[in-house]
């Protein structure tokens, strides 16, 4: 493993989204749509031909759906989807806190219990994690009993007094599953549309910046050169396809080995599966793990004709 890249560095996605945004601003031909919602896919001959926000057409050459895990592009498109089953949904809120010298990003697992911190400076991020579909019945015990097992969890949390309602306690569905196709002729899944991931391991991010990485590699010169990108769609696919199936599998067994009996749980000491225990006991081993999601498995790299010629531009 290489030890120039032996860190962390946490990006917030917002902050990273406008990253992307302005080196992409460097090419004459993008343009962004803020508040834009794209409502359906506009059809030409069975080709899709663009895509339609509220009333408006877009054409394009080529559609990209990137648009998440809850991706209408995709059902417009008619992909099938394969579910692999995800036992968890997340409440997803957040607690003032006091600045720290070091990141205090931290994991917390309880009988029936678990959260994650997420150390963003002032504040914590904070996921508390339960079995899908059980949100109604959290919700029903009432704010002050949530806050009291948050804090019997994380005491580091405080007593929570910011927490004052249910207004600020976001439900995040998780879904794990993937397109048995990622493309038809003028249109590309990329991302959590072709293959949502489950927060376990915090990689779907990089993933999705992959597939676009692939989908860029693949497509951009072709279509520069006026060729049909049709035919190169099923590419894209096959080249990710192999690091989806990996980090998903991962993310099923940690679902069905780790999670799902921590959470079915009711007090009792856990008895973690046999690789964790040898996480704990053969430190190195836990390069294995910090590599797969630092670096993914077949990571993609930029190449691009553009490379280094115009100013100001940066390349991964
Ligand atoms: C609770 C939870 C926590 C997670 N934590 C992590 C983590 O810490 N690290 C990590 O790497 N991964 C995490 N993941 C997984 C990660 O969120 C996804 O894998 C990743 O965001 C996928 O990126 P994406 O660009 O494909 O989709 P998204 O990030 O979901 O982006 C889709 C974008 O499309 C927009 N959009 C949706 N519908 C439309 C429409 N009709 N028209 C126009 N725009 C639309 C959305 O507003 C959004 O901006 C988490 C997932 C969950 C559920």
């Amino acid at each position: 493993f290489d030890r120039r890249w032996n860190f962390i560095a946490m990006m917030p996605q917002w902050e990273f989204l406008d990253f992307v945004a302005e080196e992409a601003g460097h090419y004459p031909g993008f343009r962004l749509e803020r508040n834009a919602e794209a409502t359906g896919l506009v059809l030409d001959g069975g080709r899709v031909a663009g895509i339609e926000v509220g009333g408006r057409e877009i054409r394009a050459r080529l559609s990209i759906a990137a648009d998440g895990r809850g991706s209408i592009l995709r059902e417009a498109a008619g992909f099938k989807v394969r579910d692999l089953g995800a036992p968890i949904d997340v409440f997803w809120f957040r607690v003032p806190k006091t600045r720290t010298p070091e990141n205090e990003t931290t994991g917390l697992f309880a009988s029936g219990r678990i959260m994650a911190l997420i150390d963003r400076g002032d504040y914590w991020q904070c996921a508390y994690v339960f079995p899908k579909g059980a949100a109604e019945a959290v919700r029903e015990r009432g704010i002050d009993a949530f806050r009291a097992e948050v804090f019997g969890l994380a005491p580091q949390l405080g007593d929570l007094a910011s927490v004052t309602g249910w207004d600020q306690v976001k439900l995040l569905s998780v879904s794990l599953d993937r397109l048995e196709s990622w493309s038809r002729p003028g249109l590309l899944a990329i991302g959590d549309a072709a293959h949502a991931m489950s927060p376990i391991g915090g990689v779907g991010i990089n993933l999705a910046v992959q597939d676009a990485v692939a989908a860029a590699n693949a497509l951009a010169g072709p279509m520069a050169r006026g060729e049909d990108p049709d035919p190169l769609l099923p590419r894209v696919e096959k080249r990710r396809l192999p690091a989806v199936r990996l980090i998903q599998g991962f993310q099923k067994a940690a679902q069905d080995r780790i999670i799902t009996p921590l959470l079915l749980r009711q007090g009792g000491a856990f008895d973690p599966p046999l690789a964790l225990k040898l996480l704990n006991r053969f430190p190195i081993l836990r390069r294995i793990p910090a590599a797969l999601i630092g670096f993914g498995y077949k990571a993609e790299h930029v190449r691009s004709p553009e490379q280094g010629r115009l100013p100001g531009h940066r390349l991964l």
